[in-house]
């Protein structure tokens, strides 16, 4: 439990310095990017000077993509929550990613019938899913299978994962691609940690998952194999029955007779 505590104080901390430098820096790209404007509105369209423009522009603009990222990490990540079926978030999300995801990755659906209800915000659901299987996609350069599961959980006290104990929904991103080493995966969760080449990788998706997991009073795991595979499970914890799965207010308490 100490181990967490240090990890989430750490997220913490990491996440406020993150954010104070994104705001600064977003406020020095805007500066630069209005004056190159200003710039671009003399120079002529053929103008060797305006190629040069453009590649500011760009510059700029992946800049500020960065510190959009990080300005998302680094918001206390309020969710705004509702009553949710994971099962139609996930279905939803497969068709997105079977029509998105290269042709040689397969995805797969695999939900559990008669799944609790959660409390979640959908877009930050949606995000998770999104953050995990854009990993899945990266660690399968050859193809291969991207399933999202479903199931229902009974986590007993003092499980390692430092919830308490009670039903969850476990909502699963798994891959058959090339896994990782423990050492690799003792790290992931770190704000800015990546092994992918600089460029291409800002090492703040798996953080952006702790911490809206984290938010939703879940967590999120990972179990890893080199060359096989790589799964990722999600809990969130699971609403009791309701009288209907929609999204209807609660049902008025009978009056008890005296
Ligand atoms: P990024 O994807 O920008 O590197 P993330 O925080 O999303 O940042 O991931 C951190 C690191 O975790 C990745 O660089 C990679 O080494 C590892 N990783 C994440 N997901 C997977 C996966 N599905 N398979 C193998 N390695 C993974």
């Amino acid at each position: 439990l100490e181990a967490q505590l240090a990890h989430a104080q750490k997220m913490e901390a990491v996440g406020t310095l993150a954010g104070g430098i994104a705001h600064d820096f977003n406020n020095l790209l805007q500066t630069i990017q209005g004056y190159a404007e200003l710039l671009a509105n003399r120079a002529d369209s053929h103008d060797i000077d305006r190629q040069r423009l453009d590649k500011i522009f760009d510059a700029v603009q992946r800049g500020r993509e960065l510190t959009r990222n990080l300005l998302t990490f680094s918001r206390k990540m309020e969710p705004h929550l509702r009553r949710l079926n994971l099962n139609r978030e996930l279905a939803e999300m497969q068709d997105i990613l079977s029509h998105t995801l290269p042709k040689m990755i397969t995805v797969r659906l695999e939900t559990a019938p008669e799944l609790p209800a959660v409390h979640a915000d959908p877009s930050q659901v949606a995000q998770v899913i999104m953050n995990l299987a854009v990993n899945a996609k990266d660690a399968m350069p050859d193809g291969g299978t991207l399933t999202l599961k479903t199931q229902c959980l009974t986590l007993p006290q003092g499980h390692a994962s430092g919830l308490k104990p009670g039903d969850y929904v476990c909502l699963s991103v798994e891959d058959t691609g090339t896994g990782m080493p423990e050492t690799v995966r003792q790290r992931i969760f770190e704000p800015f940690f990546t092994t992918k080449p600089s460029g291409s990788g800002t090492g703040l998706g798996l953080s952006m998952v702790y911490g809206i997991m984290a938010s939703h009073q879940g967590t999120v795991l990972c179990h890893s194999v080199p060359g096989q595979g790589t799964r990722f499970d999600c809990l969130f914890p699971a609403l009791p029955e309701a009288a209907s799965e929609v999204d209807s207010p609660p049902r008025q308490q009978a009056p008890t007779a005296p």
